[in-house]
């Protein structure tokens, strides 16, 4: 049987960079792209490619129709066929009170976190389409898919449109046999959370019912699940990944 293609955007840092390992680990020949981390990508192909994987990443920013299409062209080249699986990935953060937001920044967020998804998506949802074999795409939300969160307005309605633009491409391609589904992770310790916060664990551990933060590690299975054979009939949802914590309701006792 021929190896299965795998496609992450944003795979160059953080949950994206855990994922084309794991994806690469599970069997996928995968193809990733990412914007301005040149390094780190390049030294992933690398460290991967040492340990017999086949792994191409290019640069592409996700909110750009035309690279988008080079990008897609490029993969589907490489591979020789459409990819079984998308993982929508990609995505950036502002903090900023909603009265003080720039235009830019609301643009920036919604253009590589929505409109992104939305470019990969159809692009590679044609190709799977067209090859006729169904597939599976797995978009990244978060805890803002549902809950608002202070200071990330742009942020949050991204991830809101998410969760909206999982059920509506579900039901659209689902008679192709393309499956799409979100998983909404938690509090993640990655390079970025770190810079976000000196104490992000002290932050997060208390409140998350399993006691700790998430890993990069702890996508990669439910990634896994829904591009799988045991998720075969499972499409339109989001999982939270998230050890409970927007399960939680902010009772006033413990
Ligand atoms: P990182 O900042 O580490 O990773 C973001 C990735 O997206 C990088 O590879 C980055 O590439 C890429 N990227 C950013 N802008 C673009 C663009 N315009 N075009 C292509 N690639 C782009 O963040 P995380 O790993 O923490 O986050 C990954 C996903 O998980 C995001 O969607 C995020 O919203 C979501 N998430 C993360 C949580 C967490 O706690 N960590 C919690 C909930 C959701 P480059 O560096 O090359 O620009």
């Amino acid at each position: 049987m021929s190896q299965r293609i795998a496609v992450v955007t944003g795979g160059s840092t953080g949950i994206g960079r855990h994922l084309v390992g794991a994806l690469a680990e599970a069997g996928y020949r995968v193809a990733f792209s990412y914007h301005a981390s040149a390094e780190p990508a390049q030294a992933l192909v690398t460290h991967l490619a040492a340990q017999g994987h086949d792994v191409l990443g290019l640069a592409c920013d996700v909110g750009v129709k035309s690279e988008v299409e080079a990008f897609a062209a490029a993969v589907i080249d490489w591979a020789g066929t459409a990819p079984d699986l998308l993982v929508n990935n990609a995505g950036i953060q502002t903090w900023a009170p909603l009265l003080e937001l720039s235009e830019e920044r609301w643009d920036a967020v919604l253009r590589t976190n929505l409109k992104g998804c939305f470019l990969n998506t159809q692009v590679f949802g044609r190709a799977m389409a067209d090859r006729g074999a169904g597939g599976a795409i797995v978009n990244i939300g978060s805890g803002c898919n549902k809950h608002a969160f202070p200071n990330l307005v742009d942020y949050t309605a991204s991830k809101g449109g998410i969760e909206q633009f999982t059920k509506s491409a579900a039901v659209e391609l689902g008679g192709h046999g393309i499956r799409v589904n979100c998983v909404a992770p938690g509090a993640i310790a990655t390079e970025r959370t770190a810079e976000e916060s000196p104490d992000y664990e002290g932050e997060w551990s208390p409140i998350t019912p399993l006691g700790r933060v998430g890993t990069p590690a702890d996508i990669a299975g439910p990634v896994l699940f829904f591009a799988s054979e045991a998720a075969a009939y499972v499409t339109g949802q989001t999982l939270w990944v998230d050890g409970g914590v927007f399960t939680r309701a902010p009772w006033p006792y413990r």
